[in-house]
């Protein structure tokens, strides 16, 4: 069976609704028809700095939140990327074949080093797309269910593992990016032409997993849309209209037209914000509650955990072996 893998990064306790719809939902949708890993990222992760105690935190809490929102661990392969060495083995190997200008061209980078300026970027931050390259072609993956925002990531990952075949010999399985169609992107409630980002400094825009009910109910109330009052799809014109829109629609199923419909006329915004926020409650409301039941015992999840770090190492460390050899690294028996 063809392969999927995807991650997250454990950045902050809680997955926003952006990785729930633009990833999480579509890991839940094809793991019984792929043989399917999901990586909690820790080591993507230290690269912005956490406290240890934060990072181990995170790192569990973000494995519960896999399986609260329907991962089942008997079905897939759920595992942290520090517990398989051969990530970190893979991405060396792959930092020798991606020239520097193609690495600094990444706009994830950019973007990041922008905020945090050079004395807070670590190379760590820099070198972040060929060790994603690597947790994806360790397991000849097919397709990767990601956002919008790891497009150009993806397109990296291929253009190395074609580069490395050509160069060393059919070694890699070229993956496909698997984005989804309106949920790819959804916008920061603040600034809605930027998407949700755990480590967004304003956190106002995000609608978290993991938060009181109450908490979101605000955060929509004081969305940012716009002064002309009637609810129509346009994401140029009106980008948090558009993004509240696709939100309901995601989680509703009703479609984007069906609900312009019901907005229609003057001071519908509120009405909007109001059962959006609804919608989002009745996702979230037993999310929560299976993640408290998840984390009240810690031993269950590492054991998940330690099984799947087992059962990701016995495919990894063939492919690993399988791009050592193609280098030219003397075996070591
Ligand atoms: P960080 O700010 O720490 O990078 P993040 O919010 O970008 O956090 P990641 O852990 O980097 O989240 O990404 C996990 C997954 O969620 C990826 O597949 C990514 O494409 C997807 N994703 C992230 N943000 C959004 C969003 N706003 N809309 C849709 N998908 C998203
Ligand atoms: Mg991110």
């Amino acid at each position: 069976t063809p392969r999927i893998l995807s991650g997250m990064q454990p950045t902050h306790d809680s997955l926003h609704l952006g990785n729930y719809l633009g990833a999480q939902v579509n890991w839940v949708r094809m793991q019984r028809d792929f043989d399917a890993f999901f990586c909690v990222v820790d080591q993507h992760a230290l690269t912005v700095g956490p406290a240890p105690e934060e990072l181990r935190r995170r790192t569990r809490v973000t494995a519960a939140q896999y399986l609260a929102g329907g991962i089942d661990p008997d079905v897939s392969t759920v595992f942290v990327q520090s517990h398989v060495p051969e990530h970190s083995q893979l991405a060396w190997v792959l930092n020798c074949i991606t020239g520097y200008g193609e690495a600094a061209r990444m706009t994830q980078f950019k973007d990041k080093a922008g905020q945090r300026g050079a004395e807070g970027t670590n190379v760590g931050l820099f070198t972040y797309p060929m060790l994603m390259a690597a947790d994806i072609l360790l397991y000849d993956t097919t397709a990767v269910p990601v956002g919008e925002d790891q497009r150009q990531h993806l397109e990296l990952t291929r253009d190395l593992a074609q580069r490395f075949n050509a160069r060393y010999g059919d070694t890699f399985v070229i993956p496909e990016a698997h984005i989804p169609g309106e949920t790819a992107k959804i916008m920061s409630l603040q600034e809605p032409t930027a998407k949700m980002s755990k480590s967004a400094a304003n956190q106002n825009g995000n609608l978290m997993m993991l938060d009181e009910p109450k908490v979101n109910t605000k955060k929509l109330k004081s969305a940012v849309t716009d002064t002309d009052n009637s609810v129509r799809f346009d994401p140029e014109a009106k980008p948090g209209i558009a993004n509240l829109l696709r939100i309901h629609s995601a989680l509703s199923g009703e479609s984007i037209d069906a609900l312009v419909e019901r907005y229609a006329g003057e001071n519908k915004y509120g009405a909007l914000k109001t059962d959006v926020a609804e919608q989002v409650a009745l996702v979230q409301a037993p999310f929560k509650a299976r993640v408290d039941e998840l984390l009240a015992d810690p031993a269950e999840l590492d054991r998940i955990l330690a099984r799947g770090a087992e059962r990701a190492r016995s495919v990894a460390a063939g492919v690993l072996e399988r791009a050592y050899d193609a280098v030219g690294f003397l075996p070591s028996v």
